[in-house]
C-alpha cells in the first residue's frame, strides 16, 4: 500500500487560484485507510473548498483510484460533474492521482503527498509508478510523475538529449518530459512550464524514523520468503545413469 498525507490547504488552494469550479475525487483503499482521501476527508474539503469561495460542482470516492478502469467506471454516472468543473482534485496517492490524470481530460492537481515507506506499491498494478517523493509535483507536470517518467528524475524540465520522443539514456523509453510536454499542450496548461520549481527536497525521499515503527511499514518490509529451488532437470540425471 502506498501511504499519503493530506497537502497544506494554502498548497491546494494555490494550484485552484483560477479556477472556480472544482470536482473533488477521494480513495477508498489507501488514501482512506491513511486517512488522507475516504469519505470523511473528501467532505470536510467540499466545506473547506466552498468556505473558500470555490462552486465544488461533486465528488466521488472510488473504490481503489490506482486502477485506471476503476476510475472510469466509478466517474461514469459523474460526467456532468467533472465536466462542470475548470480543475479535479484529488486526494490520494501519487499513483491514484496520475491515473485519474490519464483517465479524463481535465486539469488534475494533487490534495495529497506520497510518504515514503520504503518502496510500497499500489494495490493495483497499473503503468503509473510513485517514488513515494513526500511532495508530490503532479501539479506542475499535467498529472505524470517527473520523477518516475524521467530517466533522470529531473523535476524542472527536459534534460535535452531526447530523439524522436525517446531519452537519450534508452532508446526504448519515452522522454517523460515529452510526454509530460504533450500532456500539458493536450490540456491548454503550457503555461505551467513557466512555474519556478523549488529544488527537490531530498530529506523528504528518506523513510521517517517515526513511520519504521508503524504496522504500515513492517508489512510492507516484511522479509520475503527465499525463492524455492530450481525444479531438478530430470532429463540431465537420465543421461549421467
Ligand atoms: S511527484 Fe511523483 S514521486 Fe512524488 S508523490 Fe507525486 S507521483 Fe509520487
Ligand atoms: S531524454 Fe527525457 S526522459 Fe531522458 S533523461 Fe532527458 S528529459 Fe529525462
Amino acid at each position: 500500500m502506498l501511504y499519503s498525507e493530506q497537502k497544506h490547504f494554502d498548497e491546494i488552494i494555490a494550484y485552484l487560484e483560477k479556477d472556480n469550479n472544482v470536482f473533488i475525487v477521494g480513495c477508498d483503499g489507501c488514501a482512506q485507510s491513511s486517512g488522507s482521501g475516504g469519505p470523511k476527508q473528501v467532505e470536510e474539503m467540499k466545506q473547506k473548498l466552498a468556505a473558500a469561495g470555490k462552486n465544488v460542482t461533486g465528488t466521488k470516492v472510488v473504490g481503489f483510484l490506482c486502477s485506471k478502469a476503476l476510475v472510469k467506471s466509478g466517474l461514469r454516472g459523474k460526467v456532468d460533474q467533472v465536466q462542470a468543473a475548470d480543475a479535479v482534485l484529488v486526494l490520494t496517492c501519487g499513483d491514484g492521482i496520475q491515473a485519474v490524470a490519464a483517465s479524463i481530460n481535465k486539469p488534475v492537481y494533487p490534495g495529497c503527498n506520497t510518504i515514503n515507506l520504503g518502496g510500497s506499491r499500489a494495490e493495483w498494478e497499473g503503468s503509473e509508478r510513485c517514488f513515494e517523493c513526500g511532495q508530490c509535483l503532479l501539479w506542475h507536470t499535467g498529472g505524470i510523475c517527473p520523477l518516475t517518467a524521467c530517466t533522470k528524475s529531473l523535476v524542472s524540465g527536459a534534460c535535452g538529449g531526447a530523439k524522436n520522443g525517446k531519452c537519450e539514456i534508452s532508446q526504448d523509453r519515452d522522454c517523460g518530459w515529452e510526454l509530460i510536454y504533450n500532456r500539458l499542450k493536450e490540456r491548454g496548461l503550457l503555461s505551467r512550464l513557466n512555474d519556478m520549481m523549488k529544488p527537490l527536497d531530498h530529506r523528504k525521499l528518506m523513510v521517517r524514523p517515526e513511520m519504521m515503527s508503524t504496522p504500515r511499514f513492517a508489512l510492507e518490509n516484511f522479509p520475503k520468503p527465499p525463492p524455492p529451488p530450481p525444479a531438478a532437470d530430470a532429463s540431465k540425471e537420465v543421461k549421467a545413469k
